[in-house]
């Protein structure tokens, strides 16, 4: 047990998460995180945005990345983003990249777990294909000349990690301005293009796991018993209703509209603004 804990503490400090978001959400989205699963683990955490925000960066610091890139929610302004995570991951020296959105809750300590069964320097892209199906896609390639290509990618809003040695094979194709000129090759978003240079250019195949959720999905699936098995969560909307985990916890709908404040005190009960004696 003892070696087991050492190993977890271990991998803890070698994970990257990288949250995507933008200011106008700072104050709806992220301030939720904050106050949630980014104040237990801070050390992994590093939220990428779009505008400077001095109230962002007393609380988190250096971990507050400004990417200057447009706030425009479109396909290069996305790609924009995930090129500057990629690249921090890469300056960071860390073992493991994850990306979430910031509609995600991320349960690190299963999160840990999990990777640590995988060693960081073996090709590994693990997460939550977004169709039932290979995206099919159009390769640009020079002189006017296309090409038809499949690939299975991993869904970005329900989070996906990618193992160091797999994300150092990805260079040629996502440092620096390279991402971008990646993305505009196949003119697909850029959860799509990580799984394009990932599976399609580098031939690794994505490692599905059911562990990892979007609100594209519908999350009253998910039990009260098993979400502490869960690595992350969301809520959003799917089919024009609210789609949320269907958790009776610490605060009702109303007060916690996400559920993440009670999924939070399930999963850190100790924390000074979870009703203390609940019966969970
Ligand atoms: N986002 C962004 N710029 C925008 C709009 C959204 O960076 O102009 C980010 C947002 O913060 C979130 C992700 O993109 O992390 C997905 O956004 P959202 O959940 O609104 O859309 P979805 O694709 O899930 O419907
Ligand atoms: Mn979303």
């Amino acid at each position: 047990a003892t070696a087991m804990q050492h190993h977890g503490e271990r991998v803890a400090d070698d994970i990257f998460v990288a949250v995507k978001t933008t200011k106008k959400f700072h104050q709806s989205r992220l301030n939720l995180l904050l106050d949630t699963w980014i104040s237990r683990n801070m050390h992994q955490t590093y939220v990428f945005t779009d505008g400077e925000d001095e109230e962002l960066k007393r609380k988190i610091g250096s971990h507050a990345i400004n990417t200057n890139c447009s706030a425009a929610h479109s396909r290069q302004a996305l790609s924009c983003k995930m090129a500057v995570e990629y690249d921090k991951f890469i300056e960071s020296g860390k073992k493991w990249f994850c990306h979430v959105d910031d509609d995600n809750y991320v349960n690190v300590r299963t999160l840990v777990k999990h990777l640590s069964q995988y060693p960081h320097t073996q090709d590994m892209y693990i997460g939550k294909p977004s169709l039932d199906r290979p995206i099919e896609a159009t390769e640009r390639l020079g002189d006017n000349k296309m090409k038809p290509v499949n690939f299975w990618f991993a869904t970005g809003g329900a989070g996906f990690c990618v193992s160091r040695g797999l994300a150092l094979k990805m260079s040629p194709w996502a440092s620096g301005g390279h991402f971008m000129n990646t993305a505009e090759k196949i003119r697909l978003p850029d959860d799509c293009t990580v799984g394009y240079i990932i599976e399609s250019v580098l031939g690794v195949p994505l490692t599905r796991s059911s562990l990892f959720h979007s609100h594209l999905e519908n999350l009253q699936q998910v039990s009260r018993s098993e979400i502490h098995k869960q690595i992350t969560l969301s809520y959003g909307m799917f089919e024009n209703k609210s789609n949320i985990i269907n958790l009776k916890g610490a605060f009702p709908v109303e007060e916690d509209p996400s559920r993440f404040r009670s999924v939070h005190c399930l999963l850190y009960p100790d924390t000074p603004w979870c009703p203390p004696g609940v019966a969970f």
